[in-house]
C-alpha cells in the first residue's frame, strides 16, 4: 500500500509539474507577444510618421537590425523591404494585415513560418497617399522557447522530481502508518481515520460474535468431553487412515495407552485381530461388532463407520464391558436347569407314590406314609416355588415395596414365634436379646432375611442345641447376630453357601427341608437394605451370622 500510495504521490507530482511548465511558458509566451506586438505597432507609427514626411529618403539612412520593414504601394507591389530585393518579391496585396490596414487604416497579424520554428508579428499602416508600411519582427516559436530552455526545465525537473520523492515517501509513511498501527484487538480504541469507524465497529462486533461462539464452542466440547470423559464404554473415534482423533479415560485404560496418543495408530496400540477385522471394514464402510478379551475380561466391540455424503472420513470404536452380563446369563441358564432338577426330583417321586397308590399296589398299611410322602414332597415343591418368587422379585430390586421404620427386635420375636414348633421338634432351644432399633426398611424382606437365618440355625444344629438371636445398636450401626451352636461351616464352603442351590450336604439339607435358595435371599434382602454380611464358623462348634445395617432415614435411602 505503502509503494501504492508513493507511485500515485509521484505520478500528481509529475503531471502537476508538466502541466505547470506548459501552463506557466504558454501565459508567459503570450504575454509577452502582445508586449512585442504593442512595440511594433508603435514602431510602425513612428515610421509610418517619417515616411510620410520624407518619402524614400527615410529608408536611406535607416539601419534597421530587429525589424523588417516594408513599404507596399497601393496595388500591392513592394517599393521597399528592408531584407529582400522587391524585384523577386510578390504581390502583398492578399496580406491579412495588408487588407485591414488598406479597409481600417491598420492591421496587424501573426504567422508561423513553414518549419514552425519561428513566429513573425506584421504590424501595417495605411499612410496619406494610399500607401502601406508594413513593419515585421520574428520570434522563435514556442516550442523553440521549450527546447531552448530544455536545460533550466531538466535542472528544475530534477529537483522537483527529488523533492516528490522524499515527500512521496514521507506523505505515504504517513498515510499508512495510522493504519498500520490499527489495534484489531481492542478495535474501538483507535484513534486513526474517521472514514475508518464503519470498517472498525463492524470488526467489534464480528470479534464479539467470534467469542461468544467460541465459548459456546468451548462449553460444548467440554460437555462432551465430561460425557465421554464419565463414559464407562471405551469410546475412540479414529480418522479415515486408522489414526486416533480422540480416545476417552476408559479406552486409555483398557488399552494401556500413555496421554500421547493423539495421531498414533490404533492398529500399533492393540494388534488383536478380531479388532484389526472390524476397523479394517468399518474403514471401508461396513458396519461391525465382535467380542474380545481385555484383562481377563469380555468387551463387545462396536465400529461404526463415520460417513459424510457416502465418503468414510473414519470410524468410532466403542468397548462395552459385557464380562457381568455373561456372568448373569451364565447364572440364569444355571438358575433354569437347578430350578428344573430340584422340581423335576420332587415331582418324580410324586408321580412315583402316586402311580403305586393308583395302581393298588400299596398295601393298607403304608399308604398313610405314602400319603405322607406325597405331602411332603408337595411341600418342598411349594417352598421352592416360593422361595423362587421371592428371588426373582429381589432380582427385579424390590421396586414396588414399600420402605417404613421397623423395629427390628418385634421383628425377629415374630420370626421366632412362627419357628417355634420347629425348633421345639428339633429339641434347639432359643433366645432373643438386645435392645429395640428401627431398621427404615422392607418389612416383607427383612422378615425373611431374619427367618431364614434362624431357619438354618436351627436346621443345621445339634439335638439339643441353642440359638441366639441378638439385637445392638452400635457405632451408627444396627446389628443383627443370629449365634447358632451347631454343626458348623467349613471354610472351603463359607463363601459359597449364598450361592443359589448350594448346599454343604445335599442330602441333609433335603431331609430337613432346604431349597438351598435361603441364604441368598438373605443375601439380596442385606443387599437391598445396604448391609453387611459376615460370617463366622467352627466346623462341629457354630455358626454366627452377623448383619451390620447402617442407620437409615428415608432420606438416604
Ligand atoms: P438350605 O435351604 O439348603 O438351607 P441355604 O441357602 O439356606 O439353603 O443354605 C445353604 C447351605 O449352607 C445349607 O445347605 C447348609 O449346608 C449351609 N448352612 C446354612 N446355614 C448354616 C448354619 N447355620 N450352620 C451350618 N450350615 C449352614
Amino acid at each position: 500500500m505503502t509503494k501504492r500510495i508513493f507511485r500515485s504521490i509521484c505520478l500528481v507530482a509529475f503531471i502537476v509539474f508538466l502541466a505547470s511548465i506548459l501552463l506557466i511558458m504558454g501565459a508567459l509566451y503570450e504575454y509577452f507577444s502582445n508586449v512585442e506586438q504593442a512595440q511594433l505597432k508603435m514602431q510602425t507609427t513612428l515610421a509610418a510618421q517619417g515616411v510620410t514626411n520624407e518619402g524614400i529618403a527615410y529608408f536611406h539612412n535607416l539601419k534597421v537590425t530587429n525589424y523588417r520593414i516594408s513599404w507596399i504601394d497601393t496595388d500591392g507591389n513592394v517599393l521597399y523591404d528592408s531584407k529582400s530585393d522587391i524585384e523577386e518579391m510578390e504581390n502583398h496585396l492578399e496580406r491579412k494585415e495588408v487588407q485591414q490596414a488598406i479597409a481600417k487604416g491598420y492591421g496587424e497579424s501573426r504567422r508561423y513560418s513553414d518549419t514552425l520554428m519561428e513566429r513573425s508579428f506584421y504590424c501595417a499602416q495605411k499612410l496619406i497617399d494610399g500607401t502601406i508600411l508594413r513593419l515585421s519582427i520574428s520570434q522563435s516559436s514556442i516550442l523553440t522557447l521549450l527546447l531552448g530552455m530544455a536545460r533550466p526545465i531538466c535542472i528544475v525537473f530534477v529537483i522537483a522530481l527529488t523533492l516528490s520523492i522524499v515527500l512521496a515517501i514521507q506523505i505515504s509513511k504517513k498515510i499508512v502508518n495510522p493504519l498500520n498501527n490499527i489495534n484489531l484487538d481492542n478495535p474501538l480504541s483507535n484513534q486513526g481515520y474517521d472514514e475508518l469507524s464503519p470498517f472498525l465497529r463492524r470488526i467489534d462486533s464480528q470479534q464479539n460474535q467470534l467469542r461468544r461462539q467460541k465459548a459456546e464452542l468451548i462449553q460444548k466440547e467440554d460437555e462432551l468431553n465430561t460425557i465421554i470423559g464419565c463414559m464407562n464404554e471405551g469410546m475412540i473415534l479414529l480418522n479415515n487412515k486408522g489414526k486416533i482423533i480422540s480416545i476417552n479415560p476408559a479406552a486409555k485404560k483398557l488399552l494401556d495407552v500413555g496421554e500421547d496418543y493423539t495421531g498414533a495408530d490404533m492398529l500399533s496400540l492393540c494388534r488383536n485381530l478380531d479388532l484389526h477385522e472390524i476397523l479394517c471394514n468399518a474403514l471401508q464402510g461396513e458396519q461391525g461388532e465382535r467380542m474380545i478379551q481385555l484383562h481377563e475380561e469380555n468387551y463387545q466391540i462396536n465400529a461404526n463407520p463415520i460417513t459424510s455424503k457416502n465418503i468414510v472420513k473414519g470410524a468410532a470404536l466403542f468397548f462395552f464391558n459385557v464380562t457381568e452380563k455373561e456372568k448373569a446369563e451364565q447364572l440364569r441358564r444355571e438358575f433354569t436347569a437347578n430350578v428344573s432338577h430340584e422340581l423335576k426330583t420332587p415331582l418324580h417321586s410324586i408321580s412315583g407314590y402316586a402311580e403305586l397308590l393308583k395302581n393298588d399296589m400299596v398295601k393298607e398299611p403304608d399308604r398313610v406314609p405314602f400319603a405322607e410322602n406325597i405331602y411332603g414332597e408337595a411341600q418342598r415343591m411349594i417352598r421352592l416355588v416360593e422361595d423362587i418368587i421371592s428371588l426373582s422379585r429381589l432380582d427385579e430390586g424390590a421396586k414396588d415395596m414399600q420402605y417404613e421404620n421397623i423395629d427390628l427386635y418385634e421383628l425377629a420375636k415374630k420370626a421366632l414365634q412362627s419357628l417355634a414348633p420347629a425348633a421345639d421338634a428339633a429339641h434347639i432351644s432359643y433366645g432373643l436379646s438386645g435392645v429395640h432399633a428401627n431398621i427404615y426398611g422392607i418389612d416383607r424382606l427383612l422378615y425373611s432375611l431374619i427367618y431364614n437365618l434362624c431357619d438354618n440355625a436351627i436346621k443345621y444344629n445339634h439335638q439339643n442345641g441353642n440359638m441366639t438371636v441378638k439385637i445392638q445398636d452400635k457405632d451408627n450401626m444396627i446389628l443383627l447376630y443370629v449365634i447358632d451352636t451347631g454343626i458348623g461351616i467349613a471354610p472351603e464352603h463359607q463363601e459359597r453357601i449364598f450361592e443359589r442351590f448350594y448346599r454343604v450336604d445335599k442330602s441333609h439339607s433335603k431331609a430337613v427341608g432346604g431349597t438351598g435358595l435361603g441364604l441368598s435371599i438373605v443375601k439380596h434382602a442385606a443387599k437391598i437394605h445396604n448391609a453387611k454380611i459376615e460370617l463366622k464358623s467352627t466346623i462341629k462348634k457354630g455358626t454366627t451370622i452377623t448383619v451390620r445395617f447402617p442407620k437409615q432415614t428415608n432420606e438416604t435411602i
